[in-house]
């Protein structure tokens, strides 16, 4: 799960981290009166968004009145913002957060990540902080500083200080960098994070170290002994099929082809959408139904799937051990009953009560595309969708 920026700075304050004086506002007229209460002559209204890149997209303006402070805010909140992470349909911003600006002598780079090859939190750090830090680390990897960390010890003072020093972190400013790393390494733990970032860590005039930008993000299967973190989810950020799966249990994935699949078990769902892909298809989706669905989960999995206005067709593949294929069954006739399904639908049943199953699907009165196995599932689906091409009549032959 992603968090804003704002909730990232909110939480890293609590953590004892340098970040900047402010706070998210939802219309122009907050805006106006919370950079009036921070005071100064120059604020930055930043638009609060699931995405990297929003300065490069206009996401991130400086301002030096009070006037530009509310137009700006007003022009930000109910737009849509394109940034290189968020696709061309962009993402709607519904808030803004309001920060005292700060003038920038230097930006760093400090982002702790799980490191999937040793399987450990891994320290990276980089000289060339700001919005160009993906060009550095493809162009010139040779700046980005790693240092793993050993999870029996935590991250240790000499890491830290090798670290902020290859990065030209030194004299007063190495043990503020020292602080600022065992902080967010400790806020990272403490909270189940799997990520978190800051981009810029800016040296400000006067010589201080400062969070200007960073981001966090956490590991859904721990968010249940997080109730503080999981608050912070705003599901507006989110797939609302996604969000509609999550809640009754269904674990879905919105991708962009033709073939809905519903599935139990995220191998045999992985495996499939591989099935589809290998036939020359395209999935729609990532559906694991998971065990024990009943009908009306099988239902609600229908209903997700065919929101989905690309979907044509939909693969059904269930291998059922502690699911039941008689329910999974009753849980597809009720769906293309209640739903209205004209669509080929194919079917794979195998396990618990197989025989059952394909009795209710007998006798179901639809005609159901039956596959015996993974690979003729996936056939059958590319015939049927095929078949639902429009034929084209063929070109008279013209003779001169
Ligand atoms: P991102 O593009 O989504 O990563 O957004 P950031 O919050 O990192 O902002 C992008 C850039 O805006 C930063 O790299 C800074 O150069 C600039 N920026 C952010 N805050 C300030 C500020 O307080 N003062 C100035 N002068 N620039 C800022
Ligand atoms: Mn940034």
């Amino acid at each position: 799960m992603n968090i804003h920026e704002y909730q990232t700075k909110d939480l890293l304050r609590q953590y004892g981290v340098p970040v900047p004086e402010g706070r998210v506002v939802h219309t122009d007229e907050q805006a106006v009166s919370v950079a009036e209460e921070i005071g100064g002559s120059r604020w930055v209204v930043k638009a609060q968004i699931h995405s990297g890149g929003r300065g490069k997209a206009g996401g991130v303006k400086v301002v030096s009145s009070i006037d530009d402070v509310r137009a700006i805010a007003d022009q930000m909140i109910g737009s849509r913002l394109v940034t290189h992470q968020t696709g061309t349909e962009g993402r709607v911003v519904h808030r803004v957060l309001i920060e005292k600006a700060s003038t920038i002598v230097r930006e760093f780079y400090i982002g702790l990540i799980i490191d999937r090859a040793t399987r450990r939190i891994t320290l990276v750090a980089s000289s060339e902080g700001g919005v160009d830090i993906e060009e550095v680390a493809r162009r010139t990897p040779e700046r980005i500083i790693k240092e793993v960390i050993d999870p029996a010890v935590g991250m240790l003072d000499f890491q830290c200080r090798k670290v902020a020093n290859k990065i030209g972190l030194k004299g007063a400013l190495l043990p503020q960098a020292v602080k600022i790393m065992k902080r967010l390494y400790r806020c990272m733990r403490d909270n189940d994070a799997v990520m978190a970032e800051i981009n810029p860590l800016a040296i400000i005039d006067g010589g201080e170290l400062l969070v200007l930008d960073a981001k966090m993000s956490f590991d859904d299967n721990a968010l249940y002994r997080r109730p503080a973190i999981s608050e912070l989810r705003d599901f507006d950020e989110e797939d609302p099929k996604e969000v509609e799966a999550s809640g009754h249990g269904l674990n879905y994935i919105a991708l962009d082809g033709d073939v809905g699949c519903i599935v139990n078990g995220a191998g045999l769902a992985m495996a499939t959408m591989d099935a589809i892909t290998l036939h020359g298809g395209r999935p729609a989706n990532f559906l694991d139904v998971g065990g024990g669905a009943t009908p009306n989960k099988v239902a609600s999995a229908f209903r997700i799937v065919l929101q989905d206005p690309a979907v044509k067709t939909i693969l059904i593949n269930i291998f059922a051990g502690i699911n039941r294929c008689d329910w999974i069954a009753t849980g597809i006739v009720q769906a293309i009953h209640d739903q209205n399904i004209k669509m080929p639908i194919i079917v794979r049943l195998a396990g618990t009560n197989v025989e059952e199953g394909r009795a209710i699907l007998n006798t179901a009165n639809f005609p159901f595309i039956i596959a015996s196995n993974l690979d003729d599932a996936a056939a059958k689906a590319m015939a049927a969708l095929h078949s639902l091409e429009p034929k084209v009549a063929p070109l008279k032959k013209r003779t001169l």
